[in-house]
């Protein structure tokens, strides 16, 4: 398929920023690849096609090739050769998709990014319509599936997942909402300072706060290729999300401790019950194994609950995450010069 000719009077990567009394504002995209040779110049072209509609805006389009095996990378050069928005990062591997989506946040310029998928599971259409949300004041929006056109497995796990996760951690993840979404430079740049390495972009970015307005979509199916997700890549995702916002499993841990030793205790006084009132059925040696046992695993469930809860403190020192974020000051306060400077 030929690369689409582009329009580069208002697809332009540079800005002439002097002879605009107003300046122009600037979209960026944020685009992962992995392996998607097959389907990136529809997805480019379509992507181009949608945002042809905006010629007030201008547009600049990252696109992050995640370690790609498969002549992605090529085809990024083609387009980045013939089309001036397009800014194409190489990642030295696959450090997978969150790791890609950071890189690409990293290097966005424009005063709004958007982050899609390559396949055309994510509509460039829709973009707009996040675009729309955000020239009316949100800060943040997120496009929320409708529906979605995966295997049977995928919907129902993602389902069970988005809810389970909203249950138990500890901020409120929209349901249903996947990393398609916009995000004003305020909070482009809030979220690039939260560095912690094993990271749900998702999870990170509803914990900023700020009004999140929804964008209903369908989602489409993938154009070529299949899945980069596979059940693994899939569960550690899961598992990176609930252990990025939630502490629930060290909690159970401590649980699980506090139920032990009660157990203990009652099998103890059940083992010393049968030594001292029923000596016929008591067997030489077991009180005392029996005792032994009940207690020292009480004792070690009780402790591992005990370091539990301070490694879950270390883990969210750790992560250095923002203590607050101000979205507004009102007024200055007596002596507010200085604060204001
Ligand atoms: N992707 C990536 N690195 C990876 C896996 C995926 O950059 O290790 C990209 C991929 O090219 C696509 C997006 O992330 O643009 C979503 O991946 P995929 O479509 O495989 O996931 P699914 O839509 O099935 O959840
Ligand atoms: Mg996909």
């Amino acid at each position: 398929m030929a690369t689409p000719a582009i329009d580069r009077q208002h697809v332009g990567g540079e800005r002439d920023l002097a002879s605009e009394p107003s300046r122009r504002r600037l979209v960026s995209y944020v685009l992962p690849v992995y392996n998607e040779a097959d389907g990136i110049r529809e997805f480019h072209s379509r992507l181009v096609a949608a945002t042809r509609a905006r010629p007030d805006l201008d547009f600049q389009f990252v696109y992050v090739n995640d370690g790609s095996r498969d002549g992605s990378l090529e085809i990024l050069r083609e387009l980045a050769a013939s089309c001036e928005a397009v800014k194409v990062l190489d990642l030295s591997r696959n450090f997978g998709h969150q790791m890609a989506i950071t890189a690409g946040l990293d290097s966005a310029d424009g005063d709004a990014v958007i982050v899609m998928d390559t396949d055309l599971q994510d509509p460039p259409e829709v973009s707009l319509e996040l675009i729309s949300a955000w020239e009316s004041g949100a800060q943040i929006v997120y496009a929320q599936r409708r529906t979605r056109k995966d295997t049977a497995v995928k919907r129902l796990t993602a389902h069970a997942y988005y809810r389970v996760l909203r249950r138990f951690a500890d901020i409120d993840i929209p349901v249903d909402t996947g990393d398609f979404r916009l995000m004003d430079r305020t909070t482009t740049d809030l979220l690039r300072s939260h560095r912690e390495r094993n990271r749900f972009v998702r999870g990170l970015v509803a914990s900023l706060g700020f009004e999140q307005v929804a964008v209903p979509f369908n989602r489409d199916e993938r154009v070529a290729g299949s899945t980069h997700y596979p059940l693994t890549k899939m569960l550690r995702l899961a598992a990176d999300g609930v252990t990025s916002f939630s502490t629930v499993p060290l909690k159970l841990i401590t649980r699980l401790g506090v139920a032990t030793v009660v157990l203990a205790l009652l099998g103890i006084v059940y083992a010393l019950v049968i030594r001292l009132f029923l000596p016929e059925i008591s067997v030489p040696g077991w009180t005392l194994l029996m005792i032994m046992v009940l207690f020292l695993g009480g004792v070690q469930m009780l402790s591992l609950g005990v370091i539990g809860s301070y490694v879950g403190r270390i883990y969210t020192e750790v992560q250095a995450r923002p203590l607050y974020i101000v979205q507004e000051v009102v007024g200055r306060g007596h002596g507010g010069e200085r604060a204001q400077e």
